[in-house]
């Protein structure tokens, strides 16, 4: 049996620091702020080489209050892609904005810059990058792009935690950027939180207050804001698991490298060959069949034999019942790819004897 995200040998790993992580905080009594709190704040900021880092309850928390800071709301428009997870347009509609869809690049699936460009209006204030599966997207179009007509850019680094461009992290060169530590994420706490990063210190401190009831002072509201703040617990666990960002993205391109070795004869399409211009962290190892019916049919065949896989993701933002509202025309790039895309299992602990299994049996499919 081989799971899609296997947390097991993490928590093997590391017990007991996360044992003693819990402890020393329930023994503190301060379960809000504290500590570790600010220990994860400086340590994520000084890893980005960013100046700030704010802690937020989850990664959708991050970009809700980072649209806030931007000053973003009722009547602007926020360009994201067609394909990412749903929260990135969530975020959007949350702050009362409406998202505006543009189509992905075929393969890494990315925001295609001429497309998003097209789309910008007078009311266009920022666009979301998203690094999607742990692809950075190559900044330099955007950076342009953002100059030429004055927008924001927000990156939503959810999936790319250490992914990078030329040596640069993805999130450290615009103006914000949202971090999630989803358990499932390249480092997850154990249970929901997440982080915004900006070398603008308003853009900070407006950030830390929104997250905190729209504190200035202890009962003095400037702004109505959330309660999207981290909890010490959580940013505890984190503490321990960022050492390791690192080693875990290296074993992580090792498997998706040797993944790209045993397919490269199957008639799929794989993710490209990377190297540090760009270097993705493989949050997912995504393929791309032939077809629907293909990637279904694959997909039946590895559940079967025990092995799990997903599709990230299977509806392209543009087709949401919720986003309804936010009708456009049709996204063939991101369409295309919702019905052919299969992610398969990808995590640090994974056994060579495990991806063996998965790559004998994707032979086994194609050869019958
Ligand atoms: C996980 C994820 C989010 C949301 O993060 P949460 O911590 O789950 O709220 C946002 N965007 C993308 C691309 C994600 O993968």
């Amino acid at each position: 049996m081989i799971k899609f995200v296997d947390l097991d040998w993490q928590h093997r790993l590391l017990r007991e620091s996360l044992e003693q992580a819990f402890y020393s905080v329930f023994e503190s009594n301060s379960f809000i702020g504290g500590s570790q709190v600010d220990a994860l704040e400086s340590e994520f900021a000084r890893l980005h080489h960013c100046k700030y880092g704010v802690g937020t309850k989850s990664g959708t928390d991050a970009l809700v209050v980072a649209l806030r800071a931007l000053n973003i709301g009722a009547g602007d428009e926020v360009i994201v892609p067609a394909m990412t997870f749903f929260a990135t347009a969530e975020a959007v509609c949350i702050v009362g904005a409406t998202p505006v869809f543009v189509d992905v690049e075929p393969i890494t699936l990315g925001i295609e810059p001429t497309l998003a460009e097209t789309a910008i209006t007078e009311k266009t204030k920022a666009i979301i990058l998203v690094h999607l599966h742990g692809w950075p997207v190559p900044l330099a179009p955007f950076l342009a792009i953002a100059q030429k007509h004055n927008l924001a850019l927000v990156e939503d680094c959810a999936q790319a935690h250490g992914a990078s461009e030329n040596g640069h992290l993805v999130g450290s060169r615009t103006q914000v950027a949202c971090f999630s530590f989803f358990p499932g994420k390249n480092i997850g706490a154990l249970g929901d939180s997440g982080m915004v990063i900006t070398n603008h210190q308003k853009l900070a401190e407006t950030v830390r207050i929104l997250a905190n009831h729209g504190r200035q002072e202890k009962y003095l509201h400037t702004m109505v804001g959330y309660n999207a703040r981290i909890n010490e617990m959580q940013a505890a666990f984190i503490n321990v698991k960022l050492p390791y960002m690192h080693t875990w993205n290296d074993k992580r391109q090792s498997l998706a490298a040797y993944y790209n070795r045993q397919l490269a004869d199957m008639p799929l399409q794989l993710p490209p060959a990377f190297d540090e211009h760009r270097l993705p962290c493989f949050h997912l190892y995504v393929i791309h069949c032939s077809s629907q019916a293909v990637r279904d049919n694959l997909q039946a065949f590895l559940e079967e034999k025990e092995i799990a896989t997903g599709i990230h993701y299977p509806v392209p933002l543009h087709l949401q019942p919720a986003f309804r509202q936010f009708s456009c025309q049709p996204m063939p790039v991101a369409e295309k790819a919702a019905s052919c895309i299969l992610s398969l299992p990808i995590y640090p602990g994974m056994k060579i004897e495990q991806q063996d299994y998965v790559i004998e049996q994707i032979k086994q499919f194609f050869s019958q």
